[in-house]
């Protein structure tokens, strides 16, 4: 087949800020989801952050290879688990104070060794805001990436087993977003400390553990599908966001729901399967995955996905930079305000 040299470029709008006023408009009930916080969260990231210590400590005198197999069958769960808290952090979903939610974030990052935590946050929001805009969506690939790894297998197996480097590298690009506030400050201080702590009383094979489980967790490893799931052209060369309905939505605090969690940013884990079970026509009409070892061999070996599949614009439409992605909320908020005035 044709080598691909360029992303798939659309001059429609992002496709959810639209989906978000359709569904709303057949479905009000799904307003009473808006909004919702969920502190389970929080007990969720504690028990994570207990259990990847605790794995360190057992593992900080083991051999290499039981360091290793430990970090790939076990660690990578908890460690992607309390990614996913970091994410439901980053929209404000645990708590309603946003100082309670930034905390729960920074120790939900303990366990991960870098400070990302933070950062994280001031960057996908604006993934929702501006999906598929080269130089404010950081979960697209560098143009030097697509260009590097194509479509072959084992340039794709690199560059999952790699994939926090190149995503910190892709920061870069993002001129615009470059936040440095006391928030960060403090999340790089707390996670330092906690890094030392962890060498001083358990050894550096306990940090590597840790660095490991962090690799696996989003790299070379079927939770590692996840990136190939939720943006890559899989399985439509039109449909641009998939969601995944598989049993690693358990362990993952249903983050596979990812067209619902784009429609309605502002809706905890726990209530994403409701937005389906309610508009049923809206979800069960596009494509989604059901497996993720099977997408992790098909994103490897299909010679007809490449980094390149990927869906980029040029329009922001009339959104700001400094918008928060929360189209749900304030449309529920605008109506309200709408409803108040007609009083
Ligand atoms: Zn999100
Ligand atoms: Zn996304």
């Amino acid at each position: 087949m044709a080598m691909v040299s360029d992303f798939v470029h659309s001059t429609a709008p992002e496709p959810h800020r639209i989906r978000t006023r359709q569904i709303l408009k057949s479905h009000p009930e799904i307003k009473k989801l808006i909004g919702q916080k969920n502190p389970t969260t929080l007990w969720v990231a504690v028990g994570c952050v207990i259990l990847m210590t605790g794995l360190a400590w057992l593992v900080r005198d083991q051999s290499w290879w039981i360091v290793v197999a430990a970090a790939w069958f076990i660690g990578a769960f908890p460690a992607h688990t309390l990614f996913v808290c970091i994410h439901e952090a980053a929209h404000n979903l645990v708590f309603r104070k946003p100082s309670a939610n930034i905390w729960t974030a920074i120790f939900a990052n303990l366990p991960t060794v870098f400070p990302t935590a933070l950062t994280f946050k001031n960057f996908h929001i604006k993934h929702h805001a501006f999906q598929g805009v080269h130089e404010l969506d950081a979960d697209l690939p560098d143009w030097y990436e697509a260009k590097l790894i194509n479509n072959y297998a084992i340039g794709k197996a690199i560059w999952l087993l790699f994939y926090p480097i190149f995503q910190g590298i892709r920061t870069l690009r993002m001129k615009e977003l470059a936040v440095f506030d006391k928030w960060v400050i403090a999340n790089f201080i707390i996670q330092i400390t906690f890094d030392v702590l962890i060498v001083t009383f358990f050894g550096w094979k306990a940090l590597a553990f840790m660095v490991l489980c962090l690799f696996f967790s989003v790299g070379l490893h079927p939770l590692g599908a996840r990136w190939a799931q939720e943006h890559f052209l899989t399985l439509d060369p039109t449909q641009e966001t998939y969601s995944y309905y598989g049993p690693l939505n358990g362990p993952n605090l249903n983050v596979g729901f990812h067209n619902e969690h784009h429609d309605f940013p502002s809706i905890p884990w726990n209530k994403l399967p409701d937005i389906k079970k309610s508009a049923p026509e809206y979800y069960d009409s596009l494509k989604y995955h059901t497996s993720f070892i099977k997408l992790f061999f098909l994103f490897l070996f299909d010679q007809e996905i490449s980094l390149y599949s990927r869906i980029v614009r040029k329009e922001r439409g009339r959104v700001p930079v400094s918008d928060q992605s929360k189209p749900d909320m304030d449309l529920v908020q605008a109506e309200s305000v709408k409803v108040e005035a007609a009083l």
